[in-house]
Formats: structure tokens, C-alpha cells, sequence
């Protein structure tokens, strides 16, 4: 039985984007015991459909596309307790973020649109010029969401408004992106 219930057939085809993950990623997920210590740390594990050690369980058994359609890989805020916790060192936070980044490059339909979408626009701001710029950001986000049929309401102009007074009276927030100088690196390793 798998995490949801019904009867695994680890066939060919599943089982060979399982073990194509770990050798591309390094992310060694057959060793997972199924301990659940990476669910137990989570902090946002209750929100989550799928737990941590059932992403992991699901990966194992080659079951793509429930995986990529789950919401907990977008539910994932990378705080990496997971992997400080797994007593068998699987980097449980890479992974979900190398789920995240398959749902990208394979243009499949993210269970979470909204979060999906920022995580696109954060990493092609931070490709572009090495380090965040969080107006860019923002204008990216709120006209690609205008694009695809989101109108924001009323309530959630004044609270953008609200969020960015205070950053802005400090002058943290920077009209022209700054380039890095190490974003030639930066972006080396966001294509890994
Ligand atoms: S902590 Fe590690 S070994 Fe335990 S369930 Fe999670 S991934 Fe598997
Ligand atoms: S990296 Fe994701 S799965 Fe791991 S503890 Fe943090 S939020 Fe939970």
C-alpha cells in the first residue's frame, strides 16, 4: 500500500525517474527507513497533503505524479529541519525543492498557483542579477498574476501598500536591481 491508501506497482518507467532523481540530485532516497523524524520536525508538516516521509516514501516508489501533484512540495518553506534530522543524512529539503523545479520545467499545472508562481518569479529575479530585488519582484508577481486572471482586491492593495511603507522609509528597498558580483556563480548553482 502506498501513503495514500492504494496498492503500489512499482513498474519500469517509475522506477527509472526514481533513480534517475537520486543520480542526478545525490539525494540518496533508498535509504529512508520511514523513522518519520523529518515529518515530526516540519513546522508546516501539519498544512502539508503528503508528510515529509511519505514525499520521500512516494519518490522511492517512482510515483511521479502524485508527487508533483501534491501541494506539500509548494507548501515547503525550506527550513531544512527535515535534513538536519534525518538520521540517514537524506536531504529531504533539496528534494522538495527539486520536485518544485520538475513541476516548473515540465510546465505541469502547480497544486498551489499562487506559491508556484512566486517561486518562478523569486528565482528568474535572482538568475538575472544575482541577488533579490524585492520591487522587481513584486512587479513581476502582481503583473504575471493580472495575466493570468487574478485581480487583486481592494484588501490586499492596502496590505501590499501597508507591508512596503516600512521597508521603504528605510530605504531598503531599491528601485534599480543591483547586479552581483557573484552572479555567475549564483547562477551556476541554481541550474545544479
Ligand atoms: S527522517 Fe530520513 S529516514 Fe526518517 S523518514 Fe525522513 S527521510 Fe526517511
Ligand atoms: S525543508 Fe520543508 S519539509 Fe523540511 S522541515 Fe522545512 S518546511 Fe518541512
Amino acid at each position: 500500500m502506498n501513503p495514500s491508501g492504494s496498492t503500489l506497482q512499482v513498474g519500469g518507467r517509475e522506477r527509472l525517474w526514481s533513480q534517475a532523481l537520486a543520480a542526478d540530485s545525490g539525494i540518496q532516497v533508498g535509504s529512508c527507513c520511514q523513522c518519520l523524524r523529518c515529518t515530526n520536525s516540519c513546522p508546516v508538516g501539519p498544512f502539508m497533503d503528503l508528510k515529509p516521509h511519505q514525499v520521500v516514501r512516494l519518490v522511492q516508489l517512482g510515483e511521479k505524479e502524485q508527487v508533483l501533484q501534491s501541494s506539500a512540495i509548494w507548501i515547503c518553506l525550506s527550513f531544512e529541519m527535515c535534513s538536519t534530522y534525518c538520521p540517514n543524512e537524506i536531504d529531504v529539503a533539496a528534494l522538495m525543492g527539486r520536485l518544485k523545479n520538475a513541476v516548473v520545467s515540465t510546465r505541469k499545472k502547480p497544486a498551489e498557483r499562487d506559491i508556484a508562481l512566486f517561486h518562478r518569479v523569486f528565482l528568474e529575479v535572482l538568475h538575472a542579477h544575482g541577488r533579490m530585488n524585492d520591487l522587481q519582484l513584486l512587479r513581476r508577481f502582481k503583473l504575471e498574476s493580472l495575466l493570468q486572471g487574478r485581480l487583486p482586491g481592494q484588501e490586499d492593495l492596502a496590505e501590499d501598500l501597508s507591508l512596503a511603507w516600512e521597508p521603504w522609509k528605510r530605504r531598503r528597498l531599491r528601485v534599480l536591481p543591483e547586479r552581483s558580483r557573484g552572479a555567475v556563480e549564483i547562477r551556476k548553482v541554481l541550474l545544479q
